[in-house]
């Protein structure tokens, strides 16, 4: 948590003080030229690693020192606290945390987590606290990392390459075309969805559809969660067997088994 307080600290001094970093000789960087509130010049300067604390360069004439846990004591603590729950921002804490913390962009994840069930947490972290000594930003830092947990995990279900969700878009709106009969699907189990890439492209093609690039594609489909990846593997095509029941008897037959990309059906 230390480093996402920094961040907020540099943040706010940058705003409020003017404070600008600067690299010394030694190449160590410094946060300089800040407003001192004591004397009014620009002189207040802290070490950009360990901002804790504020000084006046004018050590003979002024000497202020400014300690930014004091300055910012809500940054020092629990998220809870910080951010109290209402009905109009039930996940105030949770919420506060992701963005400010951790940078999410808490429009775009909304409805994947609620305050409760993360901060639920917090009587396990509590119990967890009587037998190994936790401080309270050591709490604070616990409870985070489970919300972030559970955000990455989300976000790992749910956000596929945006070439795969491309792809099960233009499948699902093919696929979607025909309700009595199987456009792409060559699967028989009903589990299963199974797709020869080649017959793919004709079929997009003839349609119109622009699918992205095949061979980066056939990288990418082995990471689909959305519809689990399973195997390539030959399958027994019910589009085929369709189609050769339905032929005209002097049009060849087309073989019954294909080679296929085969998912989960979700
Ligand atoms: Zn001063």
């Amino acid at each position: 948590m230390d480093l996402e307080i920094k961040r907020e600290v540099l943040a706010r001094i940058e705003r409020e003080y003017s404070f600008k970093p600067k690299r010394s000789a030694d190449g160590a960087v410094w946060m300089r030229g800040g407003v001192c509130p004591t004397c009014g010049k620009k002189e207040m300067y802290t070490h950009q690693e360990h901002p804790w604390v504020l000084r006046c360069g004018r050590i003979a004439k002024c000497g202020a020192e400014i300690h930014v846990k004091e300055l910012y004591s809500d940054l020092f603590e629990n998220w809870g606290n910080r951010f109290k729950k209402t009905p109009e921002a039930p996940n105030a804490a949770a919420d506060a945390y992701l963005r400010t913390a951790r940078g999410f962009d808490i429009e775009k994840i909304a409805g994947w987590y609620s305050q409760e069930n993360y901060f639920d947490h917090e009587k396990k972290i509590d119990a967890l606290a009587l037998i190994v000594p936790l401080d309270a930003e050591q709490i604070d830092y616990v409870q985070g990392e489970i919300i972030c947990m559970t955000v990455e995990r989300q976000m790992a279900i749910n956000a596929d390459h945006p070439l795969v969700q491309e792809f099960w878009d233009i499948f699902d709106y093919i696929e979607g075309d025909d309700p009595d009969m199987p456009v792409l699907n060559h699967s028989r189990n009903e589990t299963e969805i199974a797709i020869n890439l080649n017959h793919l492209v004709q079929v997009a093609t003839d349609r119109r559809q622009q699918l992205p690039d095949i061979n980066v594609l056939k990288k990418l489909l082995r990471t689909s969660r959305f519809r689990k990846f399973i195997d390539v593997k030959p399958v027994n095509s019910a589009i085929h067997a369709i189609y050769n029941t339905q032929r005209s008897v002097n049009v060849p037959a087309k073989p019954s088994t294909v080679k296929c990309w085969v998912f989960k059906r979700n």
